[in-house]
């Protein structure tokens, strides 16, 4: 059973105060959404606990099982069981996917898995996500649709298993294939009670696919309703009008 505590967390980017105490814990085996408006804190929130340089930590505490993840580098979070899924992930020209991924494992469990091994464990990956054989040798990111970031996004997951997977979405430009993919892959990292999912959203639409049991409104950098799965459903039909006027 692995927790990721967000106490009372502030963040400033360029001194200007976007995050103003975010209180949040996220479990194995549960799914949260973040929903809010453009502009409400929601990415500033990943950047901050993946340990983006620009957002500056003014107070709070972020613990993961009890240990404190603001103070470790950034591959130490990878290795203590985060994954983050950022929004506009970086294109690497000259490293493939492949090598990429085998990476990413090694640094995540601590040696190299024998390349015949991780070869096998790619393929199946790949293959229960619909990717293409091809693509393990593409450039990382370079030109990926929506739908291929997200069906990365998803095999890293699967490769990494981590403790707790923060993915902040774009499901503007998913189409239904990929947002059904997506959002199996999500579902069953829930279900398999391992990984704690917080699935940060501006769209409705995805949570027709994943239903999160824990839904947290974003407004103006802080929480501003929390509720079950039926909140989801209330933003889907009203909007966000009344929260953005509540904090104007
Ligand atoms: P959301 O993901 O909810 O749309 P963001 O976290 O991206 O919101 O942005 C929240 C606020 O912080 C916005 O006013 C945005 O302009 C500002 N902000 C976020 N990141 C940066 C940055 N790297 N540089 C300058 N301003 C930023
Ligand atoms: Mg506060
Ligand atoms: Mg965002």
């Amino acid at each position: 059973m692995s927790s990721l505590e967000i106490r009372d967390l502030h963040v400033s980017v360029d001194d200007k105060e976007i995050l103003r105490g975010v209180d949040l814990t996220v479990r194995s085996g549960e799914t949260h959404a973040i929903m809010g408006p453009n502009g409400s804190g929601k990415s500033t929130l990943a950047y901050a606990i993946a340990g983006h340089p620009k957002y500056t930590i003014t107070s709070g505490a972020v613990l993961l099982d009890g240990e404190d993840v603001l103070s470790m580098t950034v591959d130490e979070r990878a290795r203590a069981g985060l994954f983050l899924a950022m929004q506009y992930p970086v294109e690497v020209p000259g490293v493939t996917v492949s090598n990429f991924l085998r990476s990413a494992v090694t640094a995540v469990r601590g040696e190299a898995p024998k390349l015949r091994v991780f070869t096998k464990e790619l393929k199946q990956g790949m293959d229960a996500l619909a990717i293409d054989a091809a693509f393990a040798q593409r450039n990382l990111n370079e030109g990926f649709s929506g739908g291929e970031k997200k069906r990365h996004e998803i095999l890293q997951l699967e490769l990494l298993k981590p403790k707790i997977a923060i993915l902040d979405e774009t499901d503007s430009g998913l189409d239904v294939d990929a947002l059904r993919v997506v959002s199996e892959g999500i579902n069953r990292f829930g279900a398999s009670g391992e990984t704690g999912v917080l699935l940060i959203t501006h769209y409705t639409r995805i949570l027709r696919y994943v239903k999160p049991q824990f839904v947290h409104v974003f407004s103006a950098g802080r929480i501003v309703e929390e509720g079950g799965p039926e909140l989801a459903e209330q933003l889907e039909a009203e909007g966000y009008e009344r929260f953005t006027k509540a904090s104007a």
